[in-house]
């Protein structure tokens, strides 16, 4: 489950530039600050990895990593930007959304989920958005070393709520695994996770 070399390969502004080969990719997807970029730079433990632009209205490119030469980490733009112009909005949904239906090889969406707040309504809204469409779907939990959350609920208390939400609009409760960019808790975990998916 190691990972021992990533390289940036391509940023793709259609589904259809995406690199062609057949080898297996995850996509990460959260709300803007949900902590992406972290996760990514301390799963492949390089700093300057993540790309993705803080501005989700301008730049949405789909960007391709390639890891151990043998599969990808596709970092997708941001969701929920708050003062996004409601047209990069919808950009962004018919965009995304193409990416999710079409790309054969995708294993699993990682849907990050920020558990240090209570559930929000545009992360159950893309939760359950790819639970009907049946993409398969992991959540990863970010942000699990902060110990007070918003309302003084504890992430535990916040991922349980998150999970009790999301339950009808999927047939089996997705996988999730709890994270945290600042101590590594997790790390192992989903690299782990993901070797255990490609080879299924
Ligand atoms: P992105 O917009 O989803 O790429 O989010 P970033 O990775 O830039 O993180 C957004 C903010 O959350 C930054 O201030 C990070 O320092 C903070 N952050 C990210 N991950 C964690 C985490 O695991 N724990 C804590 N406490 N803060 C985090």
């Amino acid at each position: 489950a190691k990972i021992k070399e990533v390289e940036f390969v391509k940023s793709s502004n259609r589904p259809k530039d995406c690199p062609k080969d057949d080898r297996p990719e995850f996509a990460m997807l959260g709300r803007s600050n949900v902590g992406k970029s972290s996760l990514i730079n301390s799963l492949v433990r390089k700093k300057e990895v993540a790309l993705t632009s803080k501005k989700p209205g301008k730049t949405q490119l789909i960007n391709h990593f390639l890891v151990n030469k043998s599969w990808y980490i596709v970092d997708l733009p941001g969701y929920g930007f708050a003062n996004a112009p409601e047209a990069a909005r919808m950009d962004w949904s018919s965009f995304t959304k193409g990416y999710f239906l079409n790309r054969g090889t995708l294993v699993s969406v990682l849907l990050l989920v920020d558990a240090s707040v209570p559930p929000q309504k545009i992360d159950l809204d893309c939760a359950n958005w790819l639970g009907r469409n049946n993409i398969p779907l992991t959540f990863v939990f970010t942000k699990c070393d902060k110990t007070k959350g918003g309302k003084g609920k504890r992430p535990d208390d916040n991922i349980r709520s998150f999970l009790q939400l999301v339950r009808e609009y999927h047939k089996q409760q997705p996988p999730w695994i709890m994270s945290s960019s600042v101590t590594g808790f997790g790390r192992n975990e989903l690299l782990l996770h993901m070797s255990q998916l490609r080879n299924y």
